[in-house]
């Protein structure tokens, strides 16, 4: 998103390159013409005169012939004065005596034309003067030149680099933000404002002074402030809340301050803050013991006092974005400054489904492509992400030389997302690739054994770059907003399978289940400590999320001792979990090792392939494998 900056010393540099090239130019071609102005041009008659006669007293001296022998180029001088003179003429084509006449007289031919009278003043013109000249331009244009770079002048470092985007340069336009619909609503409202404020103001309403975009990465909030600013048709400056932080001391402020200079002079228009949690972090009353952050709190106090100090109804918009809103500073958050938080979540099924079709439009698809297939598929996908899985399907299909993208080249490209590229060369031995195939089926059998479960859509034991060896994709028919205990009981027990597979068969277990494991223990402490699924604890918040757009940290909230109790309660419930898998597996052993052979067998298969063999009857067992998308 972020424009390179020029770097300070490039305008300088390319002016004097510039300079020079001109001087170089110059002195080749110009100021010999300039200086050969000075050349009379006389009649081919009257230069044989002179050469007879002389002029005033002078006499012809030295000449020069061009090489088609057309014109003569001669210098007189004066015996008394020496002054010299130069002429040029034309040369009768016919006249074949002029160099026998010319040696008479006793002229010096020289193949140079003969050079100016005076060398001091041909020093002077040719060199001294464009020195002068560009001397005189570079005080009027070098300033112009930097500023036009969009760079900062070396004496000017307190201003704000805030770039002015305006209309034409960001091209984005809410027609290319897909889904968001609450958030492009809340947003029209301030192009609208900025549009007629008139409106606005006859009724007595006034607009916030700023609106916070928040929500995880990738959904759009930089791209939304862009297309509110086309929308509005105001000036934009942008600038990212690193770009406060700099390290000259007191210059966030300094810049600060030039910004909301700028922007009340360009008022209306909007200020877009992106990243604003850089500069808006609480303050900590430490003050002083952590001098390091002295410089962010001065520029925040400068940011807050800047907000209260403009008039809103001049019509400065303050749009600010962040992922991290509960680190904000609450003097922020307070009315009259970010008064209107305006949430960008990640996308639902239909907004995934409208992300998708936007990013499609310039991509050339093969005929009957299933974008709502694509979507299931990537629950909890953002924007970014979805745009990426986009571009990998074409990406793909050039490198497989196709010239339309199709849908499998959608599937592979939302596995490439999700878990990174195949490893084809991968060498892994045979006795590992089945434990991973059991580890694979196991998942696969205890969800499908289990009611409710999320149907398996396809399972492949081809390694990934993202370090995993093998996975079992189950996709929600519709989407759920909220979990039941049920559900979170039967998303532990599928977790559990891969392990319990391995116990059952191997009799042993390996290092292949720790991400299962995490996420196990990560959602049993959940039911437990937010979610009140818990056997011991009523409705208590044991434990905070303290970032939940960015991976959902949390903190304790309880006593040592609930702590332990927790951590008790979590094993019990994983434990709960991973026996039901394990009797799920014994259970179904006979269908185990099928669906492994035939995994191993073809390293990827599909959930149609997978239902087919586990619905088979058993009578039919041994017999052909069902033949599908074979
Ligand atoms: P962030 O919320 O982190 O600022 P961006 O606005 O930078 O996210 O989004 C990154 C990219 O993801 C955008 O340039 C766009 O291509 C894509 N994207 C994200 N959300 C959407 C959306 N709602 N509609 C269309 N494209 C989106
Ligand atoms: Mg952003
Ligand atoms: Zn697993």
């Amino acid at each position: 998103m972020k424009e390179e900056r020029p770097n300070n010393s490039r305008p300088i540099i390319s002016y004097l390159v510039f300079v020079v090239i001109i001087m170089l130019l110059s002195n080749a071609f110009l100021f010999p013409r300039i200086l050969n102005n000075q050349v009379e041009e006389v009649a081919y008659t009257t230069m044989l005169d002179m050469l007879e006669n002389g002029k005033d007293g002078a006499k012809v001296v030295q000449a020069s012939l061009d090489d088609e022998n057309r014109t003569l180029v001669f210098m007189t001088e004066n015996p008394t004065t020496t002054e010299r003179r130069l002429y040029q003429t034309n040369i009768w084509p016919n006249d074949t005596t002029l160099l026998s006449r010319l040696t008479e007289a006793g002229v010096e031919i020289s193949v140079e034309i003969p050079t100016q009278a005076n060398p001091l003043i041909s020093f002077l013109v040719s060199w001294l003067l464009p020195i002068v000249i560009f001397m005189a331009l570079g005080q009027l244009i070098l300033p112009r030149i930097m500023n036009g770079a969009g760079g900062q002048n070396v004496l000017s470092l307190g201003k704000s680099n805030a770039k002015i985007y305006i209309e034409s340069q960001t091209g984005k336009t809410f027609a290319d933000v897909a889904g968001q619909d609450e958030a492009k609503e809340a947003l029209k409202e301030i192009v609208s404002y900025l549009h007629d404020g008139d409106c606005y103001k006859a009724i007595g309403a006034k607009l916030p002074k700023g609106a916070l975009l928040v929500g995880p990465p990738g959904t759009g909030k930089t791209l939304l402030a862009k297309a509110v600013a086309w929308e509005a048709g105001v000036p934009f400056f942008s600038i990212s809340g690193s770009e406060f932080v700099e390290m000259f001391v007191g210059m966030g402020a300094a810049k600060v301050r030039d910004l909301f200079k700028q922007a009340t002079e360009k008022a209306p228009c909007i200020v877009f803050i992106d990243e604003i949690d850089t500069i808006g972090k609480k303050r900590d009353g430490a003050g002083g013991i952590s001098g390091g952050n002295d410089e962010r709190e001065q520029t925040l106090n400068q940011l807050l006092a800047e907000m209260d100090g403009f008039d809103a109804a001049k019509g400065v918009v303050i749009l600010a974005a962040t992922n991290r809103p509960e680190i904000l500073d609450p003097a922020l958050l307070r009315p009259g400054r970010f008064d209107r938080r305006i949430p960008v979540e990640l996308p639902d099924l239909q907004g995934r489904i409208a992300i998708l079709n936007v990013h499609a439009k310039d991509v050339r698809f093969e005929d009957h492509i299933d974008m709502a297939a694509i979507a299931r598929a990537t629950s909890g996908a953002s924007g970014a992400e979805l745009a990426n899985i986009i571009n990998e399907a074409a990406l793909r299909a050039v490198r497989e030389g196709r010239e339309r993208v199709g849908q499998a080249d959608l599937m592979e490209s939302v596995e490439t997302v999700i878990a990174g590229y195949q490893r084809k060369n991968a060498v892994i031995s045979d006795r590992e690739k089945r434990i991973i195939a059991y580890h694979e089926i196991g998942h696969a059998l205890v969800a499908a054994k289990q009611k409710n479960a999320a149907p398996v859509t396809k399972i492949t034991i081809i390694p990934r770059t993202s370090g995993a060896l093998g996975y079992t994709m189950q996709v929600e028919e519709d989407e759920k907003v909220l979990m039941s205990r049920e559900d979170a009981m039967i998303e532990l027990t599928t977790l559990t399978g891969g392990r319990s597979a391995e116990e059952v068969v191997f009799g042993s277990v390996t290092s292949g289940a720790s991400n299962d494991i995490e996420k196990a223990t990560r959602l049993a402490r959940a039911m437990i400590t937010r979610y009140g699924m818990s056997k011991q604890f009523d409705m208590v918040a044991l434990e905070t999320v303290t970032n939940q757009y960015l991976g959902g940290d949390t903190s304790l909230a309880c006593s040592a001792e609930t702590s332990s109790l927790i951590d008790r309660e979590v094993n019990d419930t994983i434990r709960e979990a991973h026996e039901k898998a394990l009797s799920i597996l014994h259970d179904n052993r006979d269908k185990l090792d099928e669906l492994a052979e035939y995994l191993l067998d073809r390293e990827t298969i599909t959930g149609e392939e997978f239902m087919a063999i586990l619905n088979r009857p058993a009578n039919l067992e041994g017999s052909e494998p069902p033949k599908l998308n074979a």
